[in-house]
């Protein structure tokens, strides 16, 4: 196996994702193409592309939308902005452009996957426990010694890592709470978009995004206060 630190922290393994992979096999040949697929888009294998796909699969598998069809009101909300998103991109078909795709960046290594239509949905957090188990089965799969501590941010750790997530069932692998989103007629594509013009910087805001204040629209910028400052 051909590995090396990815640009995101992460262990790469490659050139032919999948072939060098042991364990991709032994998932199956769907979750085998999802995976090269999902590398293509983030241009490199890293443990975040498994562990973004089985949290896809439980997603889905959870709002009985499996099938390709029955997706017309899938919306997910992931909450970091790291890799395991484009694997969930490539699993679930919704992308940030189709509205479908929303990023929220706690830093938690959680997404939800929701109904549209009824706002209810599943939330699925990996396991608070996942390294402890992700160590065990390493000792069992032989990858290290019974009593060899593992730091989560070496090599080896994200090969430990990389090992349960390709090689666990979602179930092992995550927690799930059901979940209601708000307002998901906002979220959802397709729809009228609610427009209006932002009272103190004047630029246009779409899509219902405006917050009003003293019976005046302001965007979010001017509201909250934005990721950026002008410079001069
Ligand atoms: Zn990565
Ligand atoms: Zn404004």
């Amino acid at each position: 196996m051909v590995q090396q630190i990815s640009p995101c922290g992460e262990l790469i393994i490659h050139p032919s994702v999948g072939r060098d992979v042991s364990g991709i096999a032994q998932s199956g040949a769907e979750f085998d193409r999802l995976l090269r697929k999902a590398a293509e888009l983030r241009g490199h294998l890293c443990i975040g592309l498994p562990l973004g796909l089985k949290m896809a699969s439980l997603g889905l598998r959870l709002l009985d939308m499996e099938d390709e069809k029955k997706r017309d009101n899938l919306v997910v909300f992931v909450e970091n902005d790291r890799c395991a998103v484009d694997a969930i991109q490539v699993a679930t078909g919704c992308s940030a452009g189709s509205r479908r795709l929303k990023v929220f960046e706690y830093g938690k290594s959680a997404a939800s996957f929701v109904d549209g239509a009824s706002r209810k949905g599943f939330r699925i957090v990996t396991k608070k426990d996942f390294m402890a188990r992700a160590v065990e089965l390493a000792v069992e799969d032989g990858i290290i010694a019974e009593d060899e501590s593992v730091d989560e941010g070496s090599s080896l750790g994200r090969q430990v890592m990389m090992n349960a997530f390709l090689k666990m069932a979602p179930e092992q692998l995550f927690d799930v709470q059901e979940v209601t989103v708000e307002s998901a007629s906002t979220y959802l594509p397709g729809g009228g978009s609610v427009r209006g013009r932002c009272w103190s910087c004047g630029e246009e805001v779409m899509d219902g995004r405006g917050v009003v204040q003293q019976g005046k629209m302001m965007c979010r910028a001017c509201a909250f206060g934005a990721y950026y400052r002008t410079t001069v």
